[in-house]
């Protein structure tokens, strides 16, 4: 197991409906070392690709891709969940259906911040059916930028998100992938990552 995976078994709780809890240390108190640890394994993983700016989206992804942008030395935008009465000019807009809370949310990204010179990592806490990294790729191709990959802390491998982003041909870094997990036993296997 690495780093990820031995807190997850440790601190995570599997909740009924496929909800894995890791408000312990990843999306509500944050362990910044283990954030750390993260952002080193991504800058490693994308080795030699020509990043310069990290999108997220709000609220979670937030502190995981600032501390990832340190090993990057890039800024982050985090694409803002807006009510569409809010919306004005200017802005690249997506849909995105939480999973969480199972409701839609159209999300926005000012056109300022995101031009066709950017080359972008996307980072996220968790993917599950991939609506968020969809919403997040297609602002990212609206601005005419390029996604040069897409950094994710724990893929629910039993849910399909992660094979419809690989199929689109992304690189995809997911840093524990939840093979299974049974909220009666608590009981949580990974997959296997080379
Ligand atoms: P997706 O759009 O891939 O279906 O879901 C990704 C988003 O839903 C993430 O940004 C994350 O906030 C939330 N999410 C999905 N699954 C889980 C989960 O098992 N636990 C927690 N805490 N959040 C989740």
């Amino acid at each position: 197991m690495n780093f990820l995976e031995e807190k997850i078994a440790k601190e995570g709780t599997v909740k009924e409906g496929n909800v894995l809890k890791v408000d312990n240390f990843l999306n509500h108190q944050m362990d910044i070392p283990l954030f750390n640890e993260m952002g080193k394994e991504w800058k490693r993983r994308f080795a030699g690709k020509p990043i310069n700016k990290i999108l997220t989206i709000e609220a979670s992804g937030i502190g995981i891709a600032c501390i990832a942008a340190q090993q990057f030395d890039v800024p982050v935008v985090f694409a803002k969940k807006a009510k569409s009465i809010n919306i004005e000019g200017e802005v690249y807009v997506a849909e995105v259906e939480s999973f969480t809370h199972k409701c839609k949310n159209q999300v926005i990204v000012a056109e300022k911040f995101l031009t066709p010179q950017d080359h972008v990592l996307i980072i996220d806490d968790f993917l599950a059916n991939g609506y968020a990294l969809q919403g997040l790729i297609q602002i990212v191709q609206s601005a005419g930028a390029t996604v040069e990959g897409i950094g994710i802390a724990i893929e629910k491998g039993f849910q399909p998100g992660g094979r419809v982003i690989r199929n689109l041909g992304y690189q995809l870094e997911s840093l524990a992938i939840v093979e299974a997990m049974d909220w009666k036993t608590g009981a949580i296997t990974f997959r296997e990552q080379g």
